[in-house]
C-alpha cells in the first residue's frame, strides 16, 4: 500500500516503551518529495501546503521520497512511516524545531532517533505486525557499524535497539 499524500488518523494511541500511553491527535500532512536523500523525515512546516490543498499550516509535516519508498517496499516502509508518527507523538519535533533549521536533520539527536525506532518497534508489535519490525531490524543490521548520517546513529546500533525493544516485549525480531 502507498502512502497516501493526506492521512487523517483521529487517534492514534501509542504505547509508550516505559509503561506510558501516548496519545496524540495524529493529524499530520504527508508530503511526496522525490528529491529527499532518506526515505522519510518530520519536520514543522509554517506557511501554505498546497499539496494538500491547505491554504496555512502550522504544524508537523512527514516528506517522504515516493522512490525510495517503492524500492524499499511495504513492509519496510510501515516501519519508517512508524518512526515518523512517533517523533511526532512524542513530541520530538516540538522539542528540537525551535532549537535549530528544520531542514538541517542534525537538529534530531541521536537519542531521538533511537527513542523514535523503539516507539515505533513498540506500535507496530502491538498491532501485531512482526514483519515490519524484522524487516527494520535486517534493515539496520545489514548497515553495520558505520554511521552514514551524522545526526543518526550507526545502523548496528539501530537494529541492537529495535532488538532489545522487541525482547522487551517477548518477541525475537
Ligand atoms: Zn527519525
Amino acid at each position: 500500500m502507498r502512502i497516501l499524500d493526506y492521512l487523517l488518523v483521529s487517534m492514534l494511541a501509542l504505547p509508550g516503551i516505559a509503561g506510558q500511553t501516548t496519545i496524540a491527535a495524529a493529524q499530520v500532512p504527508e508530503i511526496p518529495n522525490a528529491n529527499l536523500q532518506d526515505i522519510a523525515m518530520v519536520t514543522w512546516h509554517v506557511g501554505p501546503l498546497p499539496q494538500v490543498g491547505l491554504p496555512m499550516y502550522n504544524g508537523p509535516v512527514i516528506i517522504y521520497n515516493p522512490i525510495v519508498i517503492d524500492q524499499v517496499g511495504p513492509v519496510l516502509t510501515a516501519f519508517f512511516r512508524s518512526h515518523e508518527y512517533c517523533h511526532v507523538a512524542r513530541n520530538h519535533i516540538q522539542q528540537q524545531f525551535f532549537l535549530g533549521n528544520p531542514f538541517n536533520k542534525a537538529w534530531i539527536s541521536q537519542g531521538l532517533e533511537l527513542d523514535a525506532d523503539s516507539c515505533a518497534t513498540a506500535t507496530l508489535l502491538a498491532q501485531g505486525n512482526i514483519a515490519s519490525v524484522r524487516a527494520a531490524f535486517l534493515w539496520f543490521h545489514g548497515q553495520g557499524p558505520i554511521q552514514h548520517v551524522p545526526s543518526h546513529p550507526p545502523g548496528q546500533a539501530r537494529a541492537n535497539n529495535i532488538a532489545n525493544t522487541a525482547k522487551s516485549m517477548g518477541v525475537i525480531p
